[in-house]
């Protein structure tokens, strides 16, 4: 560890000269210039050791984490990333760490261009919020942004990617199941390194009537658009069951129904997202989906009546409760 004092630690790991931004770190405030007509789209995400990841995680995927569930939220709005802030409370300078969490870092920044451009650093316990900045199209009241609200009945439910295996790691590294230690590297990699879906986000602009992002789980994250929206919907319990990646390779270890439907209804930090669309649209969300090589899956439909009902293959109504996670539940 080299002795530094607040401002170096910044200099060595933080700062980069400002790209986009007019002025980066190192004022009092950064200045940002939005591309012209468009909207910025703001988001906030806090990790807290202890709480959102274990403390001695691997800095490196740390670093990706935190960016990426606030990519995640840009996505779920249809909004381009273009710069964020980074505000640390950290109990000790310690560079052995925060070498590899910048890298962490910056190595998704770049893959989507979006710049460092403050932020804050204290001692404390380990602490890491984000807020995200992008942009989406105007004009329009809420220019090109996707929102909760827009879902009408009618429209198809979809889920992008695969949802279970964030909460199969996270069960297995708790000791409530067990998986052979191949099966669980592989779901432990979309817990510790999720993929923020931005191009698909962007893709559905014009096209998702409502779009949320999966982070504290399906059913629950659902059930947000769907009270945002003022309906319901039918989920199809065995097309949410296909989304799950476990059980695809030959091998998999083979875990009952109801903890793999937990997994894929309630389990969190998936950081897929969830949209409707209306039926005229599918051809057109499959070639979104295509062109931002992100599989989409249709689920269930939304409904004038509310509430969310999941219906097994005969149509029947499941009661089973799958409750997603709330930090003050
Ligand atoms: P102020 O006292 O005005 O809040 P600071 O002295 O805390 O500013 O920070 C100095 C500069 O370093 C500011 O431009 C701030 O945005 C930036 N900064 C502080 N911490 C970080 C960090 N963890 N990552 C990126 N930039 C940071
Ligand atoms: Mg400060």
């Amino acid at each position: 560890m080299q002795p530094s004092g607040e401002f170096d630690l910044i200099a060595r790991h933080f700062r980069r000269p400002p790209r986009r931004a007019i002025v980066g770190i190192g004022d009092d405030c950064a200045v940002l210039q939005p591309s012209p007509g468009c909207r910025l789209a703001i988001s906030t995400d806090m990790l807290v050791a202890g709480r959102h990841f274990f403390p001695d995680a691997d800095p490196h995927w740390l670093g990706h984490k935190a960016l990426a569930v606030n990519l995640s939220d840009l996505a779920a709005c249809g909004a381009r990333p273009l710069a964020f802030t980074l505000a640390l409370a950290l109990p000790q300078a310690d560079d052995a760490w925060l070498a590899p969490f910048a890298r962490g870092l910056f190595a998704l920044a770049d893959a989507h261009d979006c710049e460092l451009i403050g932020g804050d650093t204290t001692r404390g316990p380990l602490n890491i919020c984000i807020t995200v900045m992008g942009e989406v199209p105007g004009p329009g009241q809420h220019g090109g942004a996707l929102l909760r609200s827009g879902a009408r009945p009618g429209d198809d439910l979809y889920v992008s990617g695969t949802l279970g295996d964030a909460r199969l790691a996270l069960d297995a590294l708790q000791g409530r199941l067990s998986l052979p230690p191949e099966q669980l590297a592989r779901a432990r990699q979309r817990l510790d390194a999720p993929t923020p879906r931005v191009a698909l986000g962007q893709a559905l602009q014009g096209l998702a009537s409502a779009a949320i992002d999966l982070s504290d789980g399906l059913l629950g994250d659902v059930q947000h658009l769907l009270d945002a929206s003022g309906v319901g919907a039918d989920v199809h319990a065995d097309a949410a069951l296909s989304l799950l990646a476990h059980g695809r390779q030959p091998g998999d270890a083979a875990l009952p129904r109801p903890t793999l439907l937990a997994c894929v209804l309630s389990g969190g930090d998936d950081y897929e997202l969830a949209f409707t669309a209306p039926p005229s649209l599918r051809d057109a969300v499959q070639v979104a989906a295509l062109r931002s090589a992100t599989p989409v899956t249709r689920i269930g439909s939304i409904a004038a009546r509310p509430g969310l009902q999941l219906l097994d293959a005969q149509g029947r109504v499941l009661t089973d409760r799958f409750p997603s996670f709330d930090h003050f539940a």
